[in-house]
């Protein structure tokens, strides 16, 4: 009695693949090439810029694009030749504006270089305004209601500060321009455009306060970021007979597998080949792209892996974050597997994240500050000054915005991560490691005792910070929110999420802070306190304010939740209540503020993540019905009438068989399915009827999603009774299991 039908050829498929030959670049002898000789081949560098432009155009271009300033037609056109030029020695027919709507992926709409004359002469063209700027049907993207049909239009826009490049299919190659997504009032309809404001604006307030301390010469700060990227494969012939992994992007159903993460022995285990070839091809097609991937992995849980860049400036790293998981989806197919993005695609099974590791560096100074660290200690007690202003700035806007950054990590799929013991809790907090923790309190306690400051800053081995603070065991991977070093990592981040989103919240939250302590310190410096005292007096006062948002412990632990509770800290555990801290009087206050969005684009943002909760979550609810429906009941039933036609000939000949039990548990359970789906399917309906799309999502987290959560327990204990034979779903012994 073998596996049923669809199971057992989706298996023997499985079984039978080879890994792919890679298409990783060859030299002439058939050797693989160094990675260096074809590094960002598919990359409008500066560099190559430079190369095809005249060398007053370059310049100009160089001025205004680290200026933002707005660009002639004149050199658009010199551009929009040059970069016409490039691609078409490679082959490329097409151009298009690369963006990033609030959909969760990017979008772009083709255009061909050609253009035919009045004499019916075909020739290429690409003219500076093509380039600056395109029209796509703004009305098929979400705008959360901020773009009334009367004026559907919307503009992408050109952003000098991400370079252009060339997206190789296979089947054609396409120039992308990437862009911003604005309406016709300039209303920030994309991802983008709210992470450019919030890097200009943290670059203007950590200017004021290197300005205040001391630091002349520094002219921009950049936020830094390396997502570190987790995903699952998952092989496509196991792949297409799961409706609930392809409409949903996760199972909806499924008993856990007896063997599993358990053992631990994947987690940084040989790769295996299959994989590794998938890998290899990702790679080299990212390396092309000009996107500096770094390292490779196997994750904690079986098939799954992780993959992390070099860190870049936050506007790129975003882009090339977009552009590696495009490329891992594309690749992964060519090699016969299924990414999956998706933060919880198995139950019991690890989910996966997207560790944002954040910084703040000067972009442009004297030799004194160029490509300075914020987030570094550094060696000397005056860079430890700086770095503990800093610190505490980081601090405040987390302590004071912790709401808001969890709105922005808010989705239907970290819902199922984020406090479920693999992933930090809903709750924010800030982890510092044992040796900052220590040198924060000395600074509280020392400054009570008024000891004199300067002797604090030799008692507290503040020049000693660096050589401790890097130390790798001393890590907490449980918080949200850590300080790894010389940077913090945003752990709590989904892996199906843009970056974009939570980095610009984190970036304001911050750029906030710093501006509080830039006031306080200029205002004690200006009363006539000496500077190293003021400073300590800054420090000291924003170490007190934000002494509940530290936790150094264990944050999947149940006393951090009721620890958290008296402090007061928020724990928004679903996304429309966390959501919610989006529109708040003081979020809206902070962000329209500091000039980041305005308070319609908000709003905005909110209904298009509200809207895509509920989307989701009905999506969830009626792929199960279907799955249970035509595929679970059907099984149970056909094995039940099975086992039951046994055991009435079995009676009727007077033997007593114990398949007269089996069947008794299989009719209760599937009762039980059917009532708890009669349940969902009428709060289903229920909620379909709801106007407003707050009640829709209330209602969802309180009602539709446990209900979920219940249904499927009856199917999962069907799934370990109902015989192999009849059960035509893949199980997650053998997705997980089986590369
Ligand atoms: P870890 O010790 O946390 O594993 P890694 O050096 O592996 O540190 O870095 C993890 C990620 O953090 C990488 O993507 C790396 O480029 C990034 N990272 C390192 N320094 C910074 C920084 N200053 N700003 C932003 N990201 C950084
Ligand atoms: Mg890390």
């Amino acid at each position: 009695m073998g596996y049923s039908t669809s199971r057992f050829q989706a298996l023997q498929t499985v079984i039978a693949r080879k890994p792919k030959e890679t298409e990783f670049p060859k030299n002439a002898k058939g050797i693989a090439q160094k990675v260096s000789d074809f590094y960002g081949v598919y990359t409008f560098s500066q560099k190559k810029m430079q190369e095809r432009l005249q060398s007053a155009a370059f310049k100009r271009f160089v001025q205004i694009s680290t200026h933002g300033q707005k660009l002639d037609q004149e050199l658009a056109n010199n551009i929009a030749h040059a970069v016409k030029e490039w691609a078409l020695e490679y082959g490329v027919t097409h151009f298009c504006h690369w963006f990033q709507p609030q959909t969760g992926t990017t979008a772009e709409k083709h255009d061909a270089f050609l253009t035919v004359d009045s004499s019916g002469q075909a020739i290429e063209r690409f003219s500076g305004s093509q380039l600056i700027q395109s029209e796509p049907d703004a009305s098929s993207f979400p705008s959360g209601g901020m773009r009334t049909t009367f004026e559907a239009r919307g503009y992408t826009a050109w952003d000098p500060t991400s370079p252009m490049f060339i997206l190789d299919t296979g089947a054609t190659k396409t120039l992308c321009i990437p862009s911003v997504f604005i309406s016709y009032h300039g209303d920030a309809l994309d991802e983008k455009t709210g992470l450019l404001r919030s890097n200009e604006v943290l670059s203007e307030k950590a200017c004021a306060l290197l300005k205040l301390i001391g630091d002349q010469d520094v002219e921009h700060v950049t936020t830094t970021l390396g997502p570190e990227q987790e995903y699952f494969l998952i092989d496509r012939a196991l792949y297409a007979l799961r409706p609930d992994l392809i409409m949903a992007g996760r199972s909806l159903l499924g008993a856990r597998p007896p063997k599993g993460q358990q053992l631990e022995d994947h987690y940084f285990g040989s790769i295996p080949p299959r994989v590794l070839a998938f890998m290899a091809d990702a790679e080299a097609e990212l390396f092309k792209l000009g996107v500096p991937t770094k390292t490779r992995h196997n994750e904690v849980a079986p098939n799954q892996f992780e993959s992390a860049p070099i860190f870049e400036e936050a506007n790129v790293a975003v882009d090339h974050n977009q552009l590696t998981m495009e490329v891992t989806r594309r690749i992964a197919r060519k090699h016969d597997f299924e990414a999956l993005f998706h933060e919880k695609p198995f139950a019991g099974v690890n989910g996966s994240g997207k560790h944002n590791n954040w910084s703040m560096m000067v972009a442009r100074g004297g030799a004194e500050t160029a490509g300075l660290n914020l987030l570094d200690p550094g060696k000397t007690p005056q860079e430890n000054l700086r770095f503990l202003l800093f610190l505490v700035a980081t601090l405040k806007g987390v302590f004071q915005n912790a709401g808001l950054l969890r709105a922005g990590i808010a989705s239907s799929g970290n819902d199922h991560r984020l406090g479920a013991n693999e992933a930090p809790p809903a709750i924010i907090s800030v982890f510092l490691g044992k040796m900052l923790d220590d040198v924060l309190n000395q600074i509280e306690a020392n400054t009570h005792k008024n000891a004199s400051y300067k002797e604090a800053i030799i008692a507290l081995g503040v020049s000693r910070l660096p050589q401790v603070a890097k130390d790798n065991t001393d890590r907490n991977r449980t918080s949200p929110f850590a300080f790894t070093g010389n940077k913090f990592e945003f752990r709590a981040v989904g892996s199906s999420a843009n970056c974009a989103f939570p980095v610009t919240l984190v970036n304001c939250a911050v750029a906030d802070g710093i501006a509080q302590v830039t006031a306080a310190l200029d205002a004690k410096l200006k009363s006539g306190k000496a500077r190293e005292d003021a400073i300590f007096e800054v420090l000291k006062d924003a170490i007190q304010e934000t002494k509940a948002i530290r936790f150094e412990g264990n944050n999947y632990s149940q006393e951090w939740v009721i620890e958290a509770e008296k402090r007061g800290l928020l724990n928004l555990k679903k996304t429309p209540e966390a959501l919610h801290e989006l529109v708040t009087p003081k979020a809206i206050k902070l962000l329209t503020t500091l000039g980041v969005f305005s308070e319609a684009e908000i709003q905005s943002r909110y209904h298009v993540r509200l809207e895509n909760y509920v989307k989701r979550v009905l999506i969830e609810a009626e792929c199960l019905q279907t799955l249970i429906e035509t595929s679970v009941l059907p099984a149970s039933y056909e094995y039940l009438s099975v086992l039951t036609s046994g055991v009435a000939s079995a009676k009727a000949a007077g033997i007593a068989v114990p398949q007269e039990e089996s069947a008794a548990r299989i009719a209760k359970l599937c009762a039980e399915a059917n009532a708890s789906l009669k349940r969902l399917v009428s709060s289903l309906d229920a909620i379909k009827g709801l106007e407003s799309e707050e009640e829709k999502a209330r209602k969802i987290a309180s009602t539709l999603a446990p209900l979920l959560e219940e249904t499927r327990s009856a199917c999962d204990q069907l799934e370990c009774l109902v015989a192999d034979q009849y059960w035509p779903l893949p199980k997650y012994r053998e997705m997980l299991l089986v590369v």
